[in-house]
């Protein structure tokens, strides 16, 4: 027999059980972000490659290993979103978004790397990202960083830590590489591999590096911090000043250089312990140059994105996702007569009360199949209507988690009896 064909490593099916903690999670970030007045952006999974090459630049794990691409039938080079940002910019600037104006967008959805996959690192993962375009000052990176600390205690989630820093302006890097270069030249033959590549393309990447062994000779870099100019250091430091005003826990991290090679000026991340090596839940920072780059007109621009699969992770750790029965009622019916007039019943239910989560029994059955099935939902009552009941226009409530007598009643006042009994869920706008 043909072997069963599997999905692919690192992409997940997102199960029945867990879909309604993804939809708990989406929901609430969902709401927080309307909140403060950002309006969500949906971009094509897929972009021309040229795109991710030229904002996440060529020297990056993202662009040098880990991208999906192929070319198409027409011969051209396309890829498969790793990331959100550029797409969220080709999309800004190709619909007129940035003239003029300013923005607050979000968007969601899956992206895609070639990594090798481990806890809290897969090839389909999904971001929340959130990018506003326009503004130049450090009130915007301030609000950004308010908006997902009210995320996580909207969500539930405790202990993640906010690290900080400032990547200054190009120039300033630029001075900062050569004293970089210089440093990691005197003590080359303790390089790893990838950092002697980087050495000379891209020597702040080193920083970043994720080997143990390379930890040491990081920690007693040189640090950027004292490379920034004047005004660099006045926007970083009235960030600072604004969070510390609004009660926000940071600490300054002066090794946080980011992944990809767009950022400038404000960079940070969230970061938990909880999750072993993949600790970062969120990351962003300001990238005022890449629009211009892009063959825009140079436009401030600062976001981040979060993981959602790490999300959740920290969210089951810390018991932050609730446990949702599929149902606040099942209808048992007993009998074909029951059966056929219990599909009409239940939209009539449905009608009198939008919110009820009401689950048909389907398929027959009996008494006792069709209350396993009624438990197994989580509902909490089982109505139950049988061929006698119905001929009299009766029906009956059963409590199923509650030691309550069981009830008989007209079914013309049963839906007026489960808006009293039965706690109905507010309907999703
Ligand atoms: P890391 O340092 O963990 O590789 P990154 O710097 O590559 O992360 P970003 O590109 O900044 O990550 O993406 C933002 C967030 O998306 C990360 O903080 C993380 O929560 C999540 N993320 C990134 N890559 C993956 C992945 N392969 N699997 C799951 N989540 C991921
Ligand atoms: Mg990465």
């Amino acid at each position: 027999m043909a072997k069963n064909i599997q999905a692919i490593r690192g992409m997940h099916d997102v199960l029945p059980g867990e879909s309604a903690q993804w939809q708990f999670l989406e929901t609430r970030v969902r709401d927080v972000l309307n909140r403060y007045g950002y309006e969500e952006i949906r971009m094509p999974i897929v972009e021309f490659t040229e795109l991710f090459k030229r904002s996440i630049g060529e020297v990056t794990d993202i662009v040098e290993k880990e991208m999906y691409t192929f070319d198409d039938r027409n011969g051209d080079s396309l890829t498969l979103r790793p990331e959100g940002t550029a797409g969220c910019v080709r999309a800004a600037m190709e619909n007129g978004l940035l003239h003029n104006q300013t923005q607050r967008l979000w968007y969601q959805g899956p992206m895609f790397r070639h990594e090798r996959p481990q806890k809290g690192r897969y090839r389909q993962f999904h971001q929340v990202g959130v990018e506003t375009f326009g503004l130049a000052g450090p009130d915007i990176d301030a609000e950004l960083i308010l908006l997902s600390a009210r995320l996580w205690r909207e969500l539930g989630v405790q202990g993640l830590q906010l690290q900080l820093n400032s990547l200054g302006t190009l120039q300033e890097r630029k001075t900062y590489r050569a004293v970089l270069i210089d440093y990691f030249s005197a003590h080359a033959d303790q390089l790893d591999e990838d950092s002697q590549r980087r050495l000379h393309s891209n020597p702040l990447r080193i920083l970043d590096s994720k080997n143990p062994k390379m930890a040491e000779l990081v920690a007693q870099a040189p640090s950027l911090n004292d490379h920034l100019g004047d005004q660099s250091r006045a926007h970083f430091e009235a960030l600072c000043g604004r969070l510390d005003e609004c009660g926000v826990e940071y600490i300054l991290n002066p090794r946080l250089v980011r992944g990809l090679d767009y950022y400038s000026l404000t960079v940070f991340e969230w970061v938990t312990d909880e999750l072993g090596a993949q600790g970062t839940v969120c990351a962003g920072g300001r990238y005022d140059g890449l629009v211009e780059q892009l063959g825009g007109r140079a436009t401030p621009a600062v976001g981040f994105a979060m993981g959602l699969e790490r999300l959740l992770a920290v969210m089951q750790a810390q018991d932050a996702l609730p446990q949702t029965a599929r149902a606040d009622a099942y209808l048992v019916l007993m009998g074909e007569k029951a059966e056929r007039a219990g599909l009409a019943l239940a939209e009539r239910l449905r009608d009198a009360l939008p919110g009820l989560r009401l689950l048909t029994h389907c398929g027959g059955g009996g008494f006792k199949a069709q209350f396993k099935r009624a438990d197994r939902s989580g509902a909490r009552v089982a109505l139950i209507l049988g061929e006698d009941e119905l001929a009299r226009g009766q029906i009956s409530i059963k409590y199923l988690r509650e030691e309550l007598p069981q009830e008989n009643m007209a079914i013309d006042d049963l839906a007026q009896h489960l808006a009293a009994r039965v706690q109905i869920q507010e309907s999703s706008k």
